[in-house]
């Protein structure tokens, strides 16, 4: 971290949003990618990416979703058939036990429906901070940051905090950027750690952050090399976002698969 060691607090909270811009240039399609139409729909789906991959929950809810409608059919649920539903999410049981009981504690503290309060969200089975923060931000339209595992690395990499703790980081962060851009921000930051800054290798060659990121160097620094690292279906045109050749950008960076 030594090119922004001198930073002062206020230059660092310059420095986070100018970052905080050059991520929206560089991810204008940047959405919350479970599929839903209510709330209720977003909280389940969140709860079921937990250990796998939104592509992999947005496959399993259309029939979840068609079956349990309300939260009281989710508490009415018969457990094996939610069971044989779930089960390609993983962890299916645990899952299921969740969404019997969030069905159940609705239906008897909430008259059926989904609050849009932090502490009451957090209170109920299977919904943690950032479950609740997704929730509050994609479906209630309240700001919320959403620190997942490329929001913490990527947050640590941007010399943004110095630590592990999501609790902890969610509040340094929310110190620096302003709040009506957290759920986006929130987004944003994810689609760079899929697409670009990657845990093991991250793209820095061909990464739009370059001259405001700290870590720049932490992967490959020549256009050639990082411009291979780049993935998603804007491979290219993140190429071209931070200055490299898109020629450099192999044809399969458009389908290989992000980092979940
Ligand atoms: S410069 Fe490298 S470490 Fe920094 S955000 Fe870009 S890819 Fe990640």
């Amino acid at each position: 971290m030594k090119r922004f060691a001198r930073e002062t607090p206020i230059g660092l909270k310059r420095r986070a949003r100018k970052t905080a811009r050059l991520l929206a240039e560089t991810h204008p399609d940047a959405h919350c990618e479970l599929d839903f139409s209510t709330p209720l729909e977003l909280a389940v789906a969140t709860i079921l990416s937990a250990q796998t991959t939104d592509v992999r929950v947005n496959q399993v809810t259309p029939r979840l979703f068609l079956k349990y409608r309300s939260a009281a059919d989710y508490a009415a649920a018969d457990r094996a058939e939610m069971e044989e539903i779930l089960r390609p999410t993983g962890f299916f049981r645990a899952k299921t036990d969740s969404l019997l009981k969030l069905g159940a504690l609705l239906e008897e503290k909430h008259g059926g429906v989904l609050p849009d309060k932090l502490d009451e969200l957090v209170a109920l089975p299977g919904i943690g901070r950032k479950t609740a923060n997704v929730v509050l931000g994609n479906a209630f339209g309240v700001p919320g940051i959403t620190v997942d595992t490329h929001f913490r690395r990527l947050t640590n990499r941007f010399g943004w905090v110095h630590e592990d703790d999501p609790v902890k980081i969610e509040f340094l962060v929310a110190d620096l950027i302003e709040k009506r851009d957290w759920t986006m921000l929130s987004h944003r930051v994810i689609f760079h750690g899929r697409r670009v800054c990657h845990s093991r290798k991250p793209a820095c060659g061909a990464c739009t952050l370059a001259a405001v990121c700290p870590s720049y160097g932490t992967g490959p620094t020549e256009a050639a090399p990082a411009a291979k690292l780049l993935k998603g279906p804007r491979a290219r045109d993140l190429a071209v976002a931070a200055g490299v050749d898109p020629e450099l950008v192999p044809a399969s960076a458009a389908l290989a698969a992000e980092e979940p």
